[in-house]
């Protein structure tokens, strides 16, 4: 029976981020472990509320209140059971989910904090692999049905556990030189320590999953080659076609990138510092990936461009502008327009905005300014209004409110329009709908044979929602090769995030 009054006794607490002069000194992980006196005091705040609705605010499902009074009482082995019962990654999920989870906790309905659902699932994770390693859990006998997934990111690792737990024969293909997808070049070693990767993956390798990397599928091997060698085909590409600004004048000066050719070659760098290998030095048009003495610009307010905050201030920047377009965000829910226990619209500041950079709300960039020799010295700002007409987003400046600020280095964050055009779509035979998403049948299927599930199918989205499809699309494929009874299927491919209206 949990403690019904743990969150009158506990304020919520999480443990103190390792401090700024220290962690821009080297790329290791922000947050340091809570320790185990602070985390079951934490958990000891989950009040059973009855009606859990941390478990729609989920897309896994994730049974919060199970497991926060298994650490309440100690009880850490069933802890780790119950967590991964619904989530097969919960380590990358626990580091670096925005917890929708959190803002549908029933204590946030009645003023107070709510549990730090997230910190505890972390905890819960690192135990795992301190208790047994993550131990490997590989099917008692095999089905003797092949299946294809390409691209190697949160859907389809994903995936590919729980088919290859469920006997099928599972093999990875992955264009990239390491698998993991955004996990392993997108998000910061700050963010997420790429030990965490290889540990899983050997927990995968163990139960039975290939990897091929350095493949490229339309390219390398094509569809039909697939198809021939395997009895089902799950696409899991990504969303990765970043969204540019081509219109605006001077955008080909030197210095202005999308914001990933910087932060993907600069977690590159870290990780062949890691493996002892010489690091690259530059872009491939030759631009050196270090912001080391330059005024950053970064052109967005999300994910992408805090990840790009902390990598400048880690390479030892000037001085770093973060430019949004909309005006700055509430720093309580508003909850006529967002009503709980729905995702507010609020100010989100990640651990890198502490470590310096100044925020700059809404503002679009009239000009990237040339310094004569074609490199970017400035980006020409005005500030703006925002409208949405007829589904249109409408910008309008305000005469006169023009200005420059010094820039060496732009980095544009500005989101993603989908998955890429490549020759595996038409290899396939699907296609882009007018999202950039890859749409499928409610049984996940885009083409006969042919699943689809994560960013791909979903647009440009999160951890939690990559894994919680690629659970979904096995459990169809399972169905599919006629396996013998279900997986778990936590979402449809229709579903939504909780909305009021
Ligand atoms: C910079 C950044 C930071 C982020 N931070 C967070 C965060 O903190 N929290 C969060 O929840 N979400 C975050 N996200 C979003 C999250 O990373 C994605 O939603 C998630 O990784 C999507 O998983 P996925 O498996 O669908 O695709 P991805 O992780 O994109 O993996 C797709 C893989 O497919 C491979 N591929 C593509 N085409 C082929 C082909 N033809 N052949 C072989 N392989 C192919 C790609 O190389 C890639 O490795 C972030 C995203 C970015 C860009
Ligand atoms: S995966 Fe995200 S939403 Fe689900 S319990 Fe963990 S932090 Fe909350």
């Amino acid at each position: 029976m949990p403690d019904p009054n743990g969150f009158l006794r506990y304020d919520r607490r999480l443990p103190a981020r390792r401090p700024v002069p220290v962690r821009i000194s080297d790329w290791r992980e922000v947050y340091p472990p809570a320790g185990e006196e602070l985390i079951r005091e934490q958990a000891t705040r989950c009040m059973d509320c009855g009606i859990p609705f941390c478990h729609d605010g989920c897309p896994l499902g994730n049974r919060i209140p199970d497991w926060n009074d298994l650490v309440r009482t100690g009880n850490w082995d069933a802890a780790v059971d119950s967590l991964h019962a619904t989530n097969n990654f919960p380590e990358f999920t626990g580091r670096l989910c925005p917890a929708p989870c959190e803002a549908a906790c029933v204590l946030g309905l009645g003023g107070q904090q709510p549990v730090t659902i997230k910190q505890v699932e972390v905890e819960i994770a690192d135990a795992a692999v301190a208790r047994d390693g993550l131990r490997p859990r590989p099917a008692s006998a095999p089905t003797g049905r092949s299946v294809a997934v390409v691209g190697s990111g949160p859907a389809g690792l994903a995936a590919a556990q729980q088919l290859a737990r469920a006997g099928h024969t599972v093999t990875v293909y992955e264009r990239d030189d390491a698998i993991g997808g955004l996990l392993r070049y997108g998000i910061p070693d700050f963010k997420l320590e790429k030990q965490h990767i290889d540990k899983r993956l050997a927990q995968l390798t163990a139960e039975g999953v290939r990897f091929r990397t350095g493949v490229e599928v339309g390219v390398d091997v094509t569809a039909e080659q697939l198809r021939a060698e395997h009895d089902a085909v799950l696409l899991a590409c990504g969303a990765l076609q970043g969204r540019d600004t081509p219109e605006t004048p001077g955008r080909a000066l030197r210095g202005v990138h999308q914001a990933m050719a910087h932060l993907v070659a600069a977690n590159r760098v870290v990780a062949a510092a890691g493996n002892g290998r010489p690091a690259l030095a530059t872009l491939p048009d030759g631009t050196p990936i270090d912001a080391a003495g330059k005024h950053v610009v970064i052109i967005g307010g999300g994910d992408t461009a805090a990840d790009c905050l902390g990598v400048a201030h880690r390479q030892g920047a000037a001085g770093v502008h973060q430019l949004d377009l909309y005006p700055q965000p509430p720093t309580e829910r508003d909850a006529a327009r967002d009503p709980w226990p729905t995702w507010p619209w609020l100010l989100r500041s990640y651990p890198a905005h502490e470590e310096g950079g100044e925020r700059v709300f809404a503002v679009a960039v009239q000009e990237f300014v040339d310094d004569g020799t074609g490199q970017v010295r400035a980006v020409r700002i005005a500030e703006v209004t925002v409208e949405k007409v007829d589904g249109r987003r409408i910008v309008t400046p305000l005469p006169g409110s023009e200005r420059e600020i010094p820039a060496d280095l732009v980095l544009l964050a500005i989101g993603f329009e989908g998955t890429e055009e490549q020759p595996l779509l038409a290899q396939f035979g699907v296609a882009r709908n007018a999202r950039g998403a890859v749409d499928s049948r409610p049984d996940w299927q885009a083409a006969d044979g042919v699943f689809v599930a994560g960013d791909m199918h979903r647009g440009a989205s999160l951890i939690v929602w990559a894994i919680a499809e690629g659970r979904a699309a096995a459990a169809a494929i399972h169905a599919y090769l006629g396996g013998v009874g279900e997986l778990p299927a936590p979402v449809d491919p229709a579903r939504q995030p909780l909305a009021a209206r």
